[in-house]
């Protein structure tokens, strides 16, 4: 009996020592930015809405955000939302959706199966939220940090059975008359096995096609392509002596901005924060705490955009939860965390919701992830 507690007692203290040798992860950030306040205040008891942006971070669950708010020194531009809800990510094939299936449901309103791109449970195309916008004479745009043929931005614009399916995505964008995309994946619009040039026919279609983020702004009217790596952009800060991506994402959402906002008709923009979930993933701090910081930049380019305008809803979200990732340990002055893993996959959990701007207050409460696209409709008049 003794021996048998002794053997119980130094596994768990075994366990207990691996478990934080191993895997607890420090990690401190020097490069933080201030937090300015922005308010919206409406006009009038009933304010006309007229723009709709969604943000999405890729796997930011409630502690990916208060990692990246913790390593800012204690604040993030997501604070500005004071409208804030729940939302329930399970798709129709699981309990743990995957981005696909959690895109499809921002962009159609129907729950679908993991890997499903625009389409529902049996593989029917459905029109999405987009193409909606477009029917009405909206101007639409995307953005993304990894290829923009990725499942996220995909399920927006794209209907296709699988999300590997990166060639047959790429053409669906042919189909429509988006105004901007902007991310990585030109190779898949390029080299493909069919053989036809993507880009040639994008050019036929009137698109500035642009592959240095610098020579985004250049572009003052028109439809935009940018198309700004052969597959995904590099993370935020680089890695393994290989240069990071910089501030793409802010450049490309000033570009999005300034050319959507150009339409009479309002405008429907998805920017994507996809390098969040990678962090997950790997099992990073670092990676998540950073690409968290970086989609919160543009959080604020996206709220001060709504503030000045009074006509736009803005609503920051997320697909799922990705890691299992908790704070073990953390301290703001020094913008450190002390982070943990539970899995190399999303989780179950229900994600955070902030809305800003007219309507925002549709956000609030729990609900099913669908819910986001029907407050979108309804906020559109779609
Ligand atoms: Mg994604
Ligand atoms: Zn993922």
């Amino acid at each position: 009996m003794k021996k048998h507690i002794f053997s119980i007692t130094f596994a768990l203290i075994c366990f207990t020592a691996c478990a934080q040798t191993d895997s607890v992860q420090i990690y401190t950030n020097r490069d933080y930015y201030d937090v300015e306040k922005i308010i919206y205040q409406a006009k009038d008891e009933n304010p006309n809405i007229k723009n709709v942006i969604l943000m999405i971070g890729d796997g930011m669950g409630l502690t990916q955000l208060y990692a990246g708010m913790t390593t800012n020194r204690g604040s993030l531009y997501l604070e500005n939302c004071k409208h804030i809800g729940l939302s329930k990510t399970y798709s129709s094939s699981s309990y743990i959706t995957d981005s696909a299936a959690g895109a499809t449901a921002f962009s159609t309103g129907q729950k679908t199966y993991n890997g499903a791109i625009g389409v529902d449970k049996d593989g029917n195309p459905l029109k999405t939220i987009l193409e909606m916008a477009e029917e009405k004479g909206m101007a639409t745009g995307l953005v993304a940090t990894s290829k923009i043929t990725h499942a996220t931005p995909a399920a927006f614009i794209a209907h296709q059975k699988d999300r590997e399916m990166y060639e047959a995505i790429a053409a669906d964008f042919l189909d429509t008359d988006i105004d901007v995309f902007i991310g990585g994946g030109k190779r898949g619009f390029e080299i493909r096995e069919d053989g036809r040039n993507l880009l040639n026919e994008l050019e036929s279609k009137n698109y500035t096609i642009v592959e240095d983020v610098n020579k985004l702004s250049k572009v003052k009217k028109g439809k935009l392509a940018g198309l700004l790596h052969d597959d995904h952009l590099p993370n935020v800060k680089g890695m393994n002596g290989k240069p990071g991506r910089g501030d793409m994402l802010q450049k490309s959402t000033d570009a999005a901005l300034n050319l959507l906002s150009r339409s009479k008709d309002g405008f429907f923009l998805m920017i994507e924060g996809s390098q969040i979930d990678w962090g997950g993933h790997s099992n990073f701090s670092w990676y998540i705490a950073e690409e968290m910081m970086d989609f919160d930049k543009s959080v604020g380019q996206v709220l001060k955009f709504a503030a000045n305008d009074g006509e736009t809803l803005v609503i920051i979200t997320a697909d799922h939860e990705t890691g299992g990732f908790a704070l073990t340990d953390g301290d703001i002055a020094s913008g450190t965390i002390g982070g943990m893993f539970t899995s190399s996959y999303h989780t179950g959990v229900m994600v955070p919701v902030f809305a800003f701007g007219p309507g925002a207050e549709e956000l609030m409460g729990i609900y099913e992830n669908t819910e986001i696209f029907n407050v979108m409709v309804r906020a559109l008049g779609l």
